[in-house]
């Protein structure tokens, strides 16, 4: 039998495992915080614990972090981090300091089905779902290794943003018992308005987790229409822009904060110009739901086609929306000189799928119209 990692587990999980293993259920608490709040993976330090629970954790479980390809630190304090999840695929893990808050933005999957057009994950194709314990492993490593890296003993990570590689919400039941992690007292204690599921869209799921476990919740708009939309992100064909947004307003009863932020990363001549400003305003309008902007500078990389929009015209069009009254923000642009920024992997990580070339494949064929001959039928050919 292999032993069980047992950054697996929410705490209702190790209970039960703990109760498998004929143990009282509370000890599964004790032992949940020596992993999480401790960063404790040896048994035999867990001294609170009786011995006869120890020897048999010892043959049927283990804790264990994902192997560190590399570790990139920043002149600005940004850390970034690619994890081996096996096959020759990797995960990144990013952590942004900041003077009142650490951030660390997490993985949930090893590239990403959904495909956008400006993400160097999307266009590395999909690999698989990262379990519940490589999703915690990010934060477990993370926390514990700033902690003696910053010589600090209290809490270093306040934050955390399902912003790294993947589509959380197509990663559902892994993520579930993930985030009940992040949010565990007897864990690492964060608050629901500081955990935030980004999501490209996928609404029966963005449902599901107002009621499993409600947090904040970024939704990656980048387009007004669905036109556009459609192009920009594929998986606006199936759950098409005012689905999504009647689905942030459902979402607004459940979730911590009293609104939706929207992502919306700013391509030169794409989707930046006037017109798409005063789109976005009329669509929120329409849905009427409670929301904040947040526009992104675009990271470019070469097989996207796409470029970054000049800074004049970021400012404008931020302009544009906050004087209709929509609460706007530029993200700053951190970590620059490690590629620390969102998607920037794609050229470390080895591309087993030969995904890009697939993606232009598809492209060319979802572009091209097909148009048959026409064969004029006569009376006399029936
Ligand atoms: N799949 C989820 C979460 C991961 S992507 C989602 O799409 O929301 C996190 C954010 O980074 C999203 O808003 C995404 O649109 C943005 N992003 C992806 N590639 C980017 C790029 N090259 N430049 C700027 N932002 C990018
Ligand atoms: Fe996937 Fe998000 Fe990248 Fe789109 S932006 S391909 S949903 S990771």
């Amino acid at each position: 039998m292999t032993a069980v990692n047992l950054l697996e587990f929410d705490l209702e999980g190790l209970a039960a495992f703990c109760e498998k293993l004929g143990e009282k259920k509370f000890r599964a608490t004790q032992l949940f915080r020596w992993i999480h709040q401790r960063g404790a993976s040896d048994f035999t330090q867990m001294t609170d614990l009786a011995k006869s629970l120890r020897e048999k954790l010892a043959t049927t479980a283990r804790v264990e972090a994902l192997p560190v390809v590399t570790q990139h630190e920043s002149k600005d304090g940004t850390i970034k981090w690619l994890f081996d999840v096996g096959d020759g695929n990797a995960v990144e893990a990013v952590f942004i300091p900041e003077d009142d808050r650490g951030t660390l933005c997490v993985s949930s999957q090893a590239g990403c089905a959904v495909g956008c057009r400006f993400c160097s994950t999307g266009h590395q194709g999909f690999s698989r779902n990262l379990s519940t314990g490589e999703i915690v492993a990010q934060l477990w490593f993370a926390e514990h290794f700033l902690r003696k890296h910053l010589k600090r003993n209290e809490r270093v990570i306040s934050n955390v943003v399902m912003m790294g590689m993947g589509e959380p919400l197509q990663n559902y039941s892994a993520l579930v018992p993930a985030l009940r992690t992040m949010l565990d007292d007897n864990a690492y204690g964060l608050s629901r308005r500081r955990v935030t599921v980004s999501t490209s869209g996928v609404v029966p799921m963005i449902d599901r987790l107002g009621i499993d476990c409600a947090v904040a919740m970024a939704v990656s708009l980048h387009a007004p229409n669905d036109a556009l939309r459609d192009d920009l992100v594929p998986l606006n064909r199936k759950y098409p822009i005012a689905e999504l947004l009647e689905a942030c307003k459902r979402y607004l009863a459940y979730a911590p904060r009293d609104f939706i932020t929207f992502e919306y990363c700013m391509l030169d001549g794409v989707n930046d110009q006037p017109e798409h400003a005063r789109q976005l305003i009329e669509l929120v309008r329409t849905h009427d739901v409670s929301c904040k902007f947040n526009l992104i500078p675009f990271n470019p990389f070469p097989a996207s086609g796409l470029l970054r929009s000049p800074q004049p015209r970021v400012l404008a069009f931020a302009k544009t929306l906050s004087e209709a009254g929509l609460v706007t923000t530029v993200r700053k642009t951190r970590g620059d000189d490690i590629d620390a920024a969102c998607g920037q992997l794609a050229g470390d990580v080895k591309d087993r799928t030969r995904a890009a070339e697939r993606m232009a494949q598809r492209r060319a064929s979802e572009r091209t119209i097909v148009l048959h001959p026409v064969r004029k039928t006569t009376p006399l050919e029936h």
